[in-house]
Order: C-alpha cells, then structure tokens, then sequence
C-alpha cells in the first residue's frame, strides 16, 4: 500500500487542554478519505498539523513519504487545502483570486488563465467571476476556495468541512470533481459530521474521539455491518443525554 498520508505520534496541547492526544493516522494514496469525530475530538488540529499550518508539540507527519516539517517546500507543493474558517482575498474577484494562487504556485500565466476558467465553469461560479469575494455567499465561498486549492492539482487535498453551506446541485457538483481527482490516483481527504455523505464518498474512514483516533481502515472495516452512523455512535459513545436529563422548562406552556 503506497501512504498519501502517515502521522506518528501528532501531538497538540493548548495549556492544560489536549487537543490531539498521539495520532496515527493513515491514509492510502488513491482514497477518498473520511475523518470524522464530535465536535473538540481534534479534527481540525490534526489537519492543521499535516498541513503544515500547526507546529505539533511532538510527533511527525509525512505526505507522499516528505516529513512535512523538514521539507515545507516540497510538501506544501504537492497539497491542496480548504481550511476551516477559510480566509480570502476579499477585495479580489474569484476570477483575480484564481489567478493570483495559480501565479503564486508558479504556474505559466496562459495556462493559469485557463485552469481558472474550466474551474469556474465547473463550480458555476462563471456568472459571478467578475464580482468581489466579499460578495459571494456561503457556498460561493467554499466553491472558489475547492478551485484555488485544485489549481495546482495536487497529490494530496484536504477539506475541513467543504459541503457546508454548499446547496444540493453544488454539493452534487463537487462530489463529482473530487471523485475525478481520486479516480486519477490522487488523494482527498475531508472532515465531516454528515455520515451519510461519508459512507456515500469514502473509500477510507478514521474515527477521532478526545483526541484519538479510535477506528482506522476501510469503510467496511470500520463499519463492521452496521451503518457508518451506528458505528460511530458505539466508537465514540453514544448520546451523551438521555433526554430526560433537565431542560423540562422547555417547551412547557406558561
Ligand atoms: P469540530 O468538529 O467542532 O470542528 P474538531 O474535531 O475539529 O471539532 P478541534 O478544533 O481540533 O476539534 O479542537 C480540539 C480541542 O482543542 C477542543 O477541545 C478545542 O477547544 C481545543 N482547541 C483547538 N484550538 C485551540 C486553541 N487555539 N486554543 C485552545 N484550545 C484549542
């Protein structure tokens, strides 16, 4: 099994509080990965970590076999990212924000003037290239953030969370675009609570609770003959609240 991804032992700590407990993560290249988890589990600190955008306390993580933090150069080459909270050029247009990544990537003008129109054409975002991101919707947002991190076409693409706020027809889009890239051997790999999008999607799952990952493997494996839903709720706890624990004010009538 050739590894897109690998981390040992990837720890976090903010003061008192331990955000990645040692993680090992595994991801085949040529998967379509899930990473999932509760909300505080650590998702977005481990990608934060891989990426290159978090130093970890301890641990190491490589990407395509580059240890990420000796080779930045290389690794942030060969990785497309949508952050969580994704920050943008607001002042630009998504046609301008395309073709700045796309030159600060390196890329040849011509074929960063093309790349971005196939992508806008893609993501429907044609209509609304001229119009400033500070402008775009949710949605937009997330769509011409996808673009900017495929620009470049990339080994390995991670996503915190890309179908939020994304309506149906687009999410439908997206999904299509990504299944392209893994069919072509690239690697995505993508945070999400949305299980059914997950066991739909991905070829590969990695289950964190409290900071570690609790299930690895192919998404079979890990759901062991139950739905991916079911398998999570027994990995990571269940509901926390039977439902009878206070909150009896609410609703009650006056
Ligand atoms: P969600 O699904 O809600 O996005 P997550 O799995 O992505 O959650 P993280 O954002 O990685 O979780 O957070 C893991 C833990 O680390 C949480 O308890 C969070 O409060 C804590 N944490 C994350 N970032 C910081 C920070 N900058 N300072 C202090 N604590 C942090």
């Amino acid at each position: 099994m050739t590894e897109a991804v690998r981390t040992q032992g990837l720890f976090k700590q903010y003061g008192p509080q331990i955000a990645v407990a040692g993680v090992d993560l595994v991801v085949p290249a040529g998967s379509f990965a899930g990473l999932v988890g509760p909300n505080g589990a650590g998702k977005t600190t481990t990608l934060s970590m891989i990426t290159g955008l978090l130093r970890p306390n301890a641990g190491q993580a490589w990407i395509d076999g580059l240890d990420v933090w000796r080779d930045p150069l290389q690794v942030k080459a060969r990785v497309g990212v949508l952050p969580e909270g994704l920050r943008l050029f607001e002042r630009l247009s998504g046609r301008e924000l395309l073709i700045y990544n796309g030159r600060l990537r390196g890329i040849a003008k011509g074929d960063v003037e093309q790349r971005a129109e196939e992508l806008l054409a893609v993501m429907d975002l044609t209509g609304a290239a001229d119009k400033l991101v500070v402008d775009y919707s949710t949605g937009m947002r997330k769509k011409i953030g996808l673009a900017a991190a495929l620009l470049h076409n990339p080994s390995v693409l991670f996503l915190d969370e890309p179908f939020e706020g994304v309506d149906p027809v687009s999410a439908n889009t997206l999904t299509d675009v990504l299944q392209r890239f893994t069919a072509s051997g690239s690697t995505v790999i993508f945070s999400s609570h949305v299980m059914d999008l997950v066991e739909r999607l991905c070829d590969w799952v990695s289950v964190m609770s409290g900071g570690h990952i609790v299930a690895q493997g192919p998404l079979a494996e890990v759901r062991g003959g139950r739905t991916l839903n079911e398998a999570f709720l027994q990995l990571v706890g269940g509901p926390r609240n039977s439902g009878d624990t206070g909150l009896s004010w609410l609703g009650a009538k006056q």
